[in-house]
């Protein structure tokens, strides 16, 4: 049996990471009724603290969230926890489910699931994700900084990944691991900037006392390091918007779903912002595209209502002018309703 959350919104926002409370705040703000269905697993959640953050630099993942919850409910925004598996249109928008059978319904959708990192299968690494096995190095370089930093070759980005590491350190290690020796030019560019490379399959971490200590080739042989960085694959997490035809493109990173500058997609009345769109961006990054995303699904309701209000200013009699009553009558009983629970 599906449990009804028992109300009708102008905006679902699906995903209530940085993008999607920066999108809701703006939304609430705009005397919108909104909720937020977030699963509760940001992607930086390994991360002791988020980093380049302008005015909130080295805040832990979670208070940087926790705040943001509150200055939407501040507004009178909705918050539930939920994995949302299925999106289907409906008459005047979408109908949205959860893995745990709970329905609402939203004029709009905006879709800020983040993204998976495929991390390699090397034992230990997972563990390690975050703390001392990194991606980027503008969230964590400052941290390692000339420490030795090894980098393992585990995309087409990688030789890219190493060069940028060097800015931070000048003890950087590139492990060929699983992908083809650098060629001429990456070769000749690794050794102008002093990067070791080493040809091999690296076959484990070496942590002691909680802390990485270096990596074991297949060969037996332990290069002592205290960093490791690898490309993730990163995957977009949206499956459930297949029903609405929404599928995620090809990037020589992984997979994103693809927008227009505003985050508006191809399926009518949903937008996308943050990870699930640009594998890129960082909290401040992926904020501020949930923030404009959330002004043009506003500004888009302004339009409908304008379009709405003059038919029925034209012809007081006809189905929208009724539509329009309806609405104005339910947007009423709404804003009285949506209490934060
Ligand atoms: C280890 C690590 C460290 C990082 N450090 C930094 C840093 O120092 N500084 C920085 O700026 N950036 C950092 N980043 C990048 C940062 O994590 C992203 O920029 C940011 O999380 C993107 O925000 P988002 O809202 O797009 O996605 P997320 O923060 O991933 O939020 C998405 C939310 O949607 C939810 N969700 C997913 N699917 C569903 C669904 N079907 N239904 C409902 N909810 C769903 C998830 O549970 C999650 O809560 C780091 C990343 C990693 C991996």
């Amino acid at each position: 049996m599906t449990r009804d959350l028992n109300n009708h919104y102008d905006v679902a926002v699906i995903g209530g990471g940085a993008a999607g409370l920066s999108g809701a705040l703006m939304l609430a703000r705009a005397r919108r009724s909104v909720i937020v269905v977030d699963a509760g697993a940001p992607r930086n959640a390994p991360a002791a603290g988020v980093h380049g953050l302008l005015a909130r630099d080295g805040m832990t993942p979670v208070e940087l969230l926790e705040r943001g919850r509150a200055e939407v409910r501040e507004y009178g925004g909705r918050l539930v926890t939920g994995m949302v598996t299925t999106v289907t249109r409906a008459d005047d928008g979408f109908a949205v489910e959860t893995s745990d059978a709970q329905t609402l319904h939203a004029r709009r959708l905006l879709v800020t699931t983040g993204l998976v990192d495929e991390l390699p299968d090397i034992p230990g690494l997972r563990a390690r994700w975050g703390v001392d096995v990194l991606h980027c190095p503008y969230c964590h370089g400052w941290e390692v900084r000339d420490r030795a930093i090894g980098v393992l070759a585990t995309g087409p980005l990688s030789v890219h990944q190493a060069l940028l590491f060097r800015q931070w350190s000048s003890d950087v290690t590139y492990f060929t691991h699983t992908m083809a020796p650098p060629d001429d030019e990456d070769a000749e560019q690794l050794a102008a900037r002093g990067i070791t490379v080493i040809d091999g399959e690296v076959a484990a971490l070496e942590i002691v006392d909680d802390r990485l200590t270096g990596v074991q080739m297949r060969d037996g042989t332990v290069k002592p390091l205290a960093a490791v960085a690898v490309s993730p694959r990163m995957v977009a997490r949206a499956d459930f918007l297949a029903e609405l035809g929404l599928r995620p493109a090809e990037h020589p990173a992984g997979q994103y779903i693809p927008c227009d500058a505003t985050g508006r997609t191809e399926a009518p009345g949903v937008w996308v912002a943050g990870n699930v769109t640009d594998l890129a961006a960082q909290v401040g990054g992926a904020a501020a595209a949930g923030a404009s995303a959330a002004a043009h699904i506003n500004a888009d309701l302004v339009a409908e209502e304008t379009r709405r209000a003059v038919a029925a200013r034209r012809d007081p009699f006809s189905t929208q002018a009724e539509a329009r009553v309806c609405e104005l009558v339910l947007g009423d009983r709404r804003h009285g309703l949506e209490t934060t629970p």
